[in-house]
């Protein structure tokens, strides 16, 4: 196993735009490379220029800290940084890979972090999180954490055959537990879910009932995208050696779409099977339909909000934000029921714009990209930092209410 220690010139990495699923504008790689060895891992792909061979050679940014508190320092800097979580994790290479045992980059990432009172939001794989429980604590009491696992499957012969390098879903699914029992709030990535073996209805109801028990405070959902070159080689070869009865279905639904993306159809089918076992309509799942796989809540138990939920959120950011992240999470929502929504490109529209707020509800005036349904549900969040329909959304999604947003027949 290489580690190749290098001197990294910045860390910070800030997007233009705030990002709807981390509500989160910044975010580190402090490692670039990963010993996990995901077999589906992006990170392979040629586009992230991680060098030598992806799960053993890894570069590790040993100045990180130092950087990092020049770039976050507030004294240092001429225009404060923006509202959202800092992002530690995801990317090209786990923060809590087995180097960080060593390194304690993450470590000291998040105590810098806690000094300057920025929210958190780690996501990972490794249970070694857990070390750094006390200072999570001391950042969600002062400026709000959040921890994160992500998982393909709760089947663990899956996971030993595509995600190698990490723990069991069991213990991932037990430190969130016990994250959640010290009273910071968790969240499960059920992403990506592997094509013809982890997105089956009774795997999908498993991790949801999983997730469920495990009470986190929000679930976010995916599919697997396979980009041409490295990492489509690499996980149709472990698919080859493991499971090559599903190589054909793999070429049908992955035809080399510049960023991976398996066909509209493919995820069509396979939003509709995830919302409709959500919503306990799934025909196999709860003792209240009769189904078959035993055990498995009823109708619309699962009760699990599908992005983050506002309360995790709404102190953060400005209203330029809120309003962003509120519109597309709508859209997420309208398109998890296999809906168009105009809601997204308001979003978009939104976090291009430059101009005062409130020009973009002004009778008369139409902004390209925002509907008038969009325009309104603006005003709303401007007004009182929600908005009805919002609200509605999310809890028809959750199965807490069966009362269908008003837009669900008219979302434009
Ligand atoms: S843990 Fe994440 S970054 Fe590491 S190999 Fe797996 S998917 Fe890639």
């Amino acid at each position: 196993m290489g580690a190749h220690e290098i001197q990294a010139k910045s860390i910070l990495i800030k997007r233009k735009y705030i990002d709807s699923w981390f509500v989160s504008r910044y975010g580190m790689n402090l490692y670039r490379g990963c010993q996990h060895n995901c077999a589906y891992c992006d990170g392979r792909a040629e586009g992230y220029y991680v060098d030598g061979e992806f799960g053993r050679d890894v570069c590790v940014k040993v100045n990180a800290p130092e950087i990092l508190r020049r770039e976050l320092d507030p004294a240092r800097r001429r225009k404060p940084l923006k509202g959202g979580y800092f992002l530690l994790g995801g990317g090209v290479g786990d923060s809590y890979q087995r180097l960080e045992e060593t390194y304690y980059l993450s470590r000291q990432a998040l105590e810098i972090l806690a000094e300057f009172g920025y929210p958190v939001q780690v996501l990972t794989k490794s249970t070694l999180v857990r070390r750094d429980l006390d200072l999570l604590q001391r950042i969600n009491r002062q400026s709000r954490a959040i921890v994160c696992f992500s998982l393909s499957s709760v089947d663990e012969r899956i996971s030993r055959i595509y995600e190698p390098g990490v723990p069991s879903p069991g213990e991932r699914l037990e430190i969130l537990k016990l994250f959640k029992i010290h009273g910071i709030p968790t969240a499960l990535f059920l992403l990506p879910v592997i094509p013809f073996i982890s997105d089956t209805e009774e795997l999908l109801e498993r991790a949801l009932q999983a997730a469920a028990e495990t009470e986190v405070d929000y679930l976010i959902f995916g599919g697997m995208t396979l980009k041409e070159g490295r990492q489509s080689s690499y996980f149709l070869n472990t698919l080859s050696r493991h499971q090559p009865e599903f190589v054909r279905e793999y070429r049908e639904i992955y035809r080399g779409e510049r960023w991976g993306q398996a066909s509209g159809e493919y995820y069509r089918r396979l939003h509709s099977r995830f919302w409709r076992i959500m919503r306990g309509e799934s025909g196999s799942g709860g003792p209240s339909n009769g189904g078959s796989t035993g055990g498995i809540r009823g109708a619309g138990t699962f009760r699990i909000p599908l992005r983050m939920p506002p309360e995790l959120f709404g102190d953060l950011l400005d209203d330029k934000d809120r309003i962003v992240v509120i519109l597309d999470q709508m859209d997420y929502l309208f398109q998890l029921r296999g809906k168009a929504s105009a809601y997204g490109s308001a979003a978009r529209a939104v976090a291009r714009w430059d101009g005062p707020l409130s020009d973009l509800i002004k009778p008369g005036i139409r902004i390209r990209g925002i509907s008038g349904k969009a325009a309104a549900v603006i005003g709303e969040i401007l007004e009182c930092g929600t908005a009805r329909e919002y609200e509605r959304l999310l809890r028809y999604s959750m199965g807490v209410s069966s009362e269908l947003p008003h837009s669900a027949q008219d979302p434009s």
